[in-house]
């Protein structure tokens, strides 16, 4: 399940990639507020898609447009359209020269999968699925893997009360609301590879290439792992993204208890589970006490549909829209 969030916590908009069979990726970054620009990061993902293998290979920079106002600011004033050629940093014109390392970026991934990795289809050591459940000791070893890889990029790191993760590279304007990226590590119980754990890891290979470039960004830029949002432990999908756009009250989701009982034939909370693995944070969970300029997240959904229609590479036919509170 894929969430794109507006900082006001007033939409929810839903990218769905589910005719997409997984795999490649060719460009991805979007520093801006305009959410019809989030259409033109459906097409550069589909742009080159290759069965079975991600290819991720550009960095596109997109100025930020006006849409959004924040405390009276627009975005645009702390966006990432102007990288300054002083004191060694990147001049602007040195975008295009921005790249992702794809294998990298599959190196990443894999390294985070040793945790939860789960039913073996190959003799690759790569070759599982995952089995990472919200808040199991696979989410908090992965959790901590996240936290490190992020701190070793010079990001702040803070967790919110749902145990949401917030790594933050900072920006000229350090009080600016940053631009998110990001999405979820945990998965299914049968669940796969890519999915969310694709979003989160996509934006730490954004940040690891503007850290290596030494690019200094106007706004702060930084990666968001959501607490449960595929829901399949604690029965409620997108909960902890929900509290954070106080859609979800935090007690609901706190008192949330697992599907399924423990060794011990207890269900256990979320609260006491953010608890045991030492992931709840002292943030409020809210946009109010952690304000994004915009959110992005590259996101697989999968599904069996383009192995039924024997076709290998699908395109994405609309995107579903929720609305909290009527505008969007
Ligand atoms: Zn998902």
């Amino acid at each position: 399940m894929g969430l794109y969030q507006s900082y006001q916590g007033s939409r929810i908009i839903k990218l769905e990639l589910c005719d997409v069979h997984l795999t490649s990726v060719d460009c991805v970054l979007f520093f801006t507020s305009s959410i019809s620009v989030s259409f033109l990061l459906l097409s550069f993902l589909l742009r080159s898609l290759r069965e079975y293998r991600f290819s991720l290979k550009h960095i596109i920079l997109l100025k930020t447009d006006n849409s959004a106002v924040l405390n009276g600011k627009s975005a645009g004033n702390m966006a990432v359209d102007e990288i300054h050629a002083a004191n060694g940093v990147r001049s602007k014109h040195d975008f295009s020269g921005l790249k992702v390392n794809q294998s990298r970026l599959m190196d990443g991934i894999h390294s985070g999968c040793k945790y939860g990795a789960a039913h073996r289809y190959g003799e690759d050591p790569t070759e599982t699925g995952m089995a990472r459940l919200s808040l199991n000791d696979a989410d908090k070893q992965v959790r901590d893997w996240f936290m490190a890889t992020a701190e070793s990029l010079n990001c702040k790191t803070s967790v919110d009360q749902m145990g949401n993760l917030f790594a933050i590279r900072p920006g000229k304007n350090s009080s600016a609301p940053p631009i998110m990226m990001g999405s979820h590590l945990d998965t299914q119980p049968t669940g796969g590879r890519y999915d969310g754990i694709l979003g989160v890891n996509a934006g730490l290979e954004v940040l690891t290439v503007l850290h290596e470039n030494n690019v200094e960004t106007e706004g702060n830029i930084g990666v968001v792992n959501w607490t449960n949002e595929e829901g399949a432990r604690f029965p409620m999908m997108a909960v902890s993204s929900g509290v954070w756009a106080e859609a979800v009250p935090l007690d609901t989701a706190w008192n949330l208890a697992e599907v399924s009982p423990g060794t011990d034939g207890q269900r256990k909370t979320m609260r006491q589970e953010l608890e045991r693995i030492g992931y709840l944070g002292p943030v409020q969970a809210s946009y109010r006490a952690m304000p994004m300029a915009c959110h992005f997240e590259v996101h697989i959904e999968q599904g069996p549909v383009l192995e039924i229609e024997r076709r290998r590479v699908g395109v994405v036919k609309g995107m579903s829209l929720v609305s909290l509170t009527g505008k969007y």
